[in-house]
């Protein structure tokens, strides 16, 4: 079942991995598909190593109904994000370098890019910190992702959501693209923010994608 999916779960896998952007057994991918039904990664594998069959299905209450693996520990985080946020079909988590080095500064990403507004709605904010795996970690997702499709997780990484796997993604890249720049021009001793009539209007492009059928 759902094997045109499970294919493109791999994929990302692997894409996220070969541009640096996640590595070895860290992160973790799902996509919702029905209204109880969402396909996420196994716990443990490396990653870019994995194959369709490894992916499971698990209902929105995380019990497995196909696959004989662990599903990823941070399920929780991925169900939670689909319960509050009827939208999103698609989910990643990755532990990219430059957003991973804001999440240790527990510094949030300002809105320094036109494009990154559109993708992300605004700042990309922190979630509080709360250990990996945690509904604590899930519900501070939640409340950080509000009006947004990323979070940084506190001294953790990143959560990127998307009306598809595509657009979760590129939210992804996005961000962390980003995250490097911020970080360089910080270097630099400055890194001005957009003005706030300029973030306003993009965010309207982002709510109008976002609520596009
Ligand atoms: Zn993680």
């Amino acid at each position: 079942m759902y094997e045109d999916v499970r294919r493109r779960i791999v994929d990302v896998m692997r894409y996220m991995e070969e541009r640096g952007l996640n590595y070895g057994r860290s992160g973790n991918v799902s996509v919702r598909v029905g209204d109880d039904r969402v396909l996420i990664t196994p716990s443990g594998v490396v990653k870019a190593e994995m194959s369709p069959e490894d992916i499971l299905v698990v209902t929105m209450d995380g019990e497995v109904v196909e696959g004989g693996r662990s599903p990823t520990v941070e399920m929780p985080l991925h169900l939670a994000i689909y319960r509050n946020y009827e939208h999103f079909r698609a989910v990643i988590h990755a532990h990219s370098p430059y957003t991973s080095v804001l999440a240790v500064a527990r510094e949030p990403l300002p809105p320094i890019i036109e494009e990154m507004v559109i993708y992300t709605g605004g700042d990309v904010r922190v979630a509080e910190y709360a250990p990996f795996g945690s509904r604590e970690l899930a519900e501070n997702a939640v409340k950080a992702l509000e009006g947004r499709s990323a979070a940084i997780l506190a001294n953790h990484g990143i959560v990127a959501c998307g009306k598809t796997l595509n657009e979760a993604l590129e939210v992804l890249t996005v961000v962390e693209r980003t995250a490097q720049t911020y970080i360089l021009a910080k270097l630099l001793g400055k890194a001005f923010s957009l003005p706030e009539e300029t973030v306003e209007a993009l965010k309207t492009l982002f709510l109008k994608r976002l609520t596009k059928t």
